[in-house]
Parts: C-alpha cells; structure tokens; sequence
C-alpha cells in the first residue's frame, strides 16, 4: 500500500503533466490563431543556441556579445506579451502555470516541504483517517425526536423532549453558524441518545460548507496516532498534526479507547492545543463526570467543561427503543 506521501507526490506529479499539457494546447491554439507568436519564440529558441555557440567558440569579445543577446531576449520577450495582449490574450499565457507557483509543483523549495504539499498530506492524512474510521455521516433530518418520552422522568426530573428539542437546535445552528473558532462542544450522556447521530449531521453540515472535518472514534484515532508514533516506518507525524490542525474533529466516545498513559498524554495534547489554537472540537462521551475525572484528572476535565459547550443528553436508549419498535 502506498504510503500518504507517495500518494502525495504522485498527487503532485499529475499535477505537473497537466500543467505541461494545458500549456501545450494553448501554444497550439495561439499557433493557429497569432502565428507571429510563435515564430517570435523560435527566435527566442535560437538566441539561447547562439549563446551556446558564442562561449563554446571562445569568442573574444564574449561579455558584450552576451549582452546584446539579453537585450534581443528582453525584446522578443516584450515582443511576445505585446502581440499576445493585442490579441486578447492575458501577457503570461504562454507560461507553465503551476499550481503552486511558488514550488512549480515539486512540492519542495530549497529543500524544505513547500506549504501546498503540507496542506495536501494534511488532507490526504484526513482522507485516509475518514475512510478507516468506518463512521457514515448523518443528517439533522433523520433525527428522530419522537422516540424521547415527553413525560417528567423521575431520576432527572426533566422532560427528555424538551431537552432534546434544544439540543437538537443547538446542534442545527451550530452547524449554520460554524465557523472556523467556533466554540466546541462536549456532549455527554448515556449509550443510544443521540451523541453521535448529531455530531456526525453537523459533520456532514460543515463539510457541505467546504470545511474539512475529521470524524471518528477516540479509539481509532488514537490507535492511528499511536501506530505512527510508535511505527517503524513512520518519522512524520502527519496523523497527528492532521488531528490537531483540521477546521472541526469529531471525537467520538471518549473513554472506550484503552487507558494507557500515552493514549491519556495524547487526548490531553489534542484537546489542549487545539483550544489553544481557538479550533473546535466536538467530543461525546458515555462517562459520567465523576468516570471522566477518574480517567482523565480533574484537572483537563474542568479545561473541557470550560473550553466546550456543554450538552447534557437524557432519556432511554432510543436504539432499544426502536428496534422493540420493530419486532
Ligand atoms: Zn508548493
């Protein structure tokens, strides 16, 4: 299997032959429309093969005679936009257009990843994570506020549709409204309420407006974090900046993933950095805020309940529910 980097640079590869076969058919539409154009750079060709000719023939007066052969090139160049420009035609159309101008699609400048090919590992790594993640993505419009009973539960002593009703509206203009410092929120309550049901339609909602989204289990990502960390192949740590730099990440069940010291750094790590660099979060988790203490200290669970928006889901298991429904 291909690794995100050579699939990357495979990425970056196509999109150099293209830039040479889009260049390719405007020389041959400009051919047939300003053939003055191209027989200007022939004569730009042919400078360059005068100059070979002049240094290998050891001509005597070499400094001046390539001066004049810059001031010819300087002119056919002129030449050429002028003509190009008089026809309609934007000055630089017969240049190489580059997708990245700045690395010509190498992915590299002076040795060092050029920023493009950063944000296309980052959205290959996302791709990549999304895919294994085995999660769909829901919408609001399947949501089912029926299956929360409208009677008082004794136990909270709330009305679970009531509640749900404004979690629901929360979600639905959290999504409207996402932006990318957009507040996180934390979504706590019971197995079967709904948690991820609604953070995946605001997933979908958010991808819908052109943000990349990260969604997945805690389990899943962590043990992606920890395969590379720990990997033999692996000195990147793309999967990790992935997770800390994406626009929303999804972290879904926290508190299933298994509690070693490097997967409780790791949640610390994301949480932290990403509030830190005001990019939001949504978690859900089945642990109550005493389970969640005891898992994570007190310390980064008091950060959360201060970072995030709280929501407190309630009710029954609505997936008990329906499938008594369907028998
Ligand atoms: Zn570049």
């Amino acid at each position: 299997m291909n690794t995100t980097l050579e699939i990357c640079m495979q990425e970056l590869e196509r999109r150099r032959t293209t830039a040479l076969i889009r260049q390719a058919e405007r020389l041959e539409r400009i051919s047939r429309e300003i053939p003055q154009v191209i027989a200007v750079r022939k004569e730009l060709g042919l400078t360059s093969v005068r100059l070979s000719r002049m240094i290998l023939e050891k001509q005597t007066d070499l400094a001046q005679g390539i001066e004049q052969l810059k001031g010819a090139n300087l002119a056919l160049q002129a030449r050429e936009k002028e003509l190009l420009t008089a026809h309609g035609f934007p000055a630089d159309y017969l240049e190489l257009h580059y997708t990245c101008p700045h690395c010509k699609d190498t992915g590299f400048v002076n040795g060092q990843r050029c920023t493009c090919l950063d944000a296309l590992i980052r959205q290959t790594r996302l791709a990549e994570l999304n895919r294994v993640s085995n999660m769909q993505l829901s919408s609001f419009s399947t949501f089912q506020l029926g299956y929360y009973s409208t009677e008082v539960d004794p136990a909270t002593g709330v009305v679970p549709r009531r509640i749900m009703e404004e979690i629901f509206q929360f979600c639905r203009h959290y999504a409207d409204a996402f932006r990318p410092d957009s507040r996180g929120i934390f979504m706590i309550g019971d197995t079967g309420l709904g948690k991820t049901h609604l953070s995946l339609a605001i997933a979908q909602a958010v991808i819908a407006k052109g943000f990349p989204v990260a969604y997945g289990s805690a389990q899943d990502f962590l043990r992606a974090v920890e395969e590379e960390h720990f990997g033999r192949a692996a000195v990147n740590r793309d999967t990790l900046n992935s997770l800390l730099d994406v626009d929303l990440l999804i972290f879904d069940d926290l508190g299933a993933e298994f509690a070693s010291s490097f997967n409780l750094s790791t949640v610390y790590n994301l949480i932290n950095t990403r509030c830190n660099r005001r990019k939001p979060t949504i978690i859900s988790t089945n642990l109550s805020t005493q389970e969640l203490e005891e898992r994570y200290s007190q310390r980064v669970v008091s950060r959360l309940f201060s970072l995030l928006d709280c929501l407190r889901f309630v009710g029954r298991d609505i997936r008990q529910i329906r499938s008594r429904q369907q028998k």
